[in-house]
């Protein structure tokens, strides 16, 4: 697949938007995602998942423009965001990586973890589920991501690699970045020095429970992960599962015996 679909950002948005960005500092006009150049440039299949998220979601993907040079995404039954750089974004496989994220939630129904009860996403601990929802979430992304674009490889070896020898790294982050290593690069050269955490840390069995539950679905590798160490055990009953389609949070303590299996 060429790497044609990306172009830089102008500068400006239209001071004519009506609606307003809630919870901002300053009132920002709402720029649209598919008001960007950017959109325009997309290929054809990617416009359309585009506007099939929007429908799922019932609102339009809105833009939140960035000075970190990297792109990301806020999504939870209330928000569709996309964040841009202001150089643009800095891969061309990143456009269609956070496409992938809001997919999964608004298109195929994939719930998200997060705090249960928690509509605010002020504390560490809320941030630290939104980051372990993330990590979770790229076991299942980012094989279709390389499936399209394979230059991407090297940014997630050189990724996941930094997270691999970070001298903090958790155990629960370790087994993740492990599985990531084993289901998303196939090895490779990052091989090793996963093997050497796991070992290290006494995680083979827990590593071996992990992968089976990845292949179950995202609920049963979440449980497994939560059920897996000491400090997961105790945040467990503060875990939800919040499923775009669903009025209420499923508290993940509670999809024991009964895995959830998302639906399409
Ligand atoms: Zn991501």
């Amino acid at each position: 697949m060429p790497d044609h679909d990306d172009n830089p950002i102008p500068d400006g948005v239209d001071p004519d938007r009506g609606l307003e960005m809630k919870g901002k500092e300053q009132t920002m006009p709402v720029q649209y995602f598919s008001e960007l150049p950017l959109f325009a440039g997309l290929s054809v299949d990617l416009r359309e998942l585009v506007g099939n998220i929007e429908h799922h979601a019932g609102r339009r993907i809105a833009v939140e423009r960035t000075e970190i040079g990297k792109m990301a995404c806020d999504f939870d039954r209330h928000v569709a965001v996309i964040q841009v750089p202001d150089a643009g974004p800095p891969r061309v496989s990143s456009v269609f990586h956070e496409l992938l994220h809001l997919k999964r939630y608004f298109v195929d129904g994939v719930p998200k973890l997060r705090r249960c009860g928690d509509e605010h996403r002020l504390d560490d601990e809320t941030t630290q589920f939104e980051c372990l929802d993330s990590q979770i979430e790229h076991l299942f992304i980012v094989p279709r991501e390389l499936a399209r674009y394979r230059n991407a490889r090297g940014y997630w070896e050189v990724r996941v690699g930094a997270v691999l020898n970070d001298p903090g790294l958790a155990d629960d982050v370790a087994l993740v970045a492990s599985e990531f290593v084993h289901r998303v690069l196939n090895g490779g050269v990052l091989s090793d020095a996963a093997q050497a955490q796991i070992q290290r840390r006494g995680l083979v069995d827990a590593c071996n429970r992990f992968h089976q539950a990845a292949d179950e679905s995202k609920e049963a590798a979440t449980l497994c992960l939560f059920e897996t160490f000491e400090l997961g055990r105790e945040k467990l009953p503060r875990v939800c599962l919040d499923y775009f389609a669903r009025p209420q949070e499923v508290p993940l303590a509670s999809i024991k015996g009964a895995p959830v299996r998302a639906r399409g």
